[in-house]
């Protein structure tokens, strides 16, 4: 960047804090004339993170959710743009908490809630993946979800 005084790109920064909002804000001191000034740096988007089960941490991956929910739609009258809809609208949504980390149960539930909707075959299949099926309970607790 040029310095706003004398124009030269001569800047050097001496501070950087962050604050609010997902804003930077530097200290910055132009080596030519000597004159200090702030810059702010808005960061659009957050990366975000997942934490998974056994608690390690990855990049969200848009295709994964992809991945996983077209195997479970396979077979089943659901397109692709649907398909690819549905994981946008679920990234969208993690976005917006504004949390920069979300855990794979939370995916997995919002995914599962999505494509409850789209087509309950598919519904199923996922959520007996997703979920894991811990307790039997759970997979006769979807079936009586689903039938509703
Ligand atoms: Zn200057």
């Amino acid at each position: 960047m040029e310095c706003p005084y004398c124009r030269l790109e001569s800047i050097r920064t001496l501070e950087t804090r962050d604050s609010q909002n997902n804003t930077v804000r530097r200290r910055k001191e132009c080596l030519n004339c000597g004159k200090r000034f702030t810059t702010y740096e808005y960061i659009e988007s957050v990366e975000l993170m997942v934490r998974k089960r056994d608690g390690r941490i990855e990049r969200f991956d848009l295709n994964k959710i992809i991945r996983g929910v077209q195997k479970a739609c396979e077979k089943r009258p659901v397109s692709m743009e649907q398909i690819r809809n549905l994981a946008e609208r679920a990234r969208q949504n993690f976005m917006m908490r504004g949390k920069g980390e979300i855990s794979s149960q939370e995916i997995g539930d919002l995914v599962a809630k999505y494509l409850k909707k789209l087509d309950r075959i598919a519904y199923i299949r996922f959520a007996s993946v997703y979920r894991q099926f811990e307790e039997p309970e759970d997979f006769r607790r979807i079936l009586k979800e689903v039938r509703k």
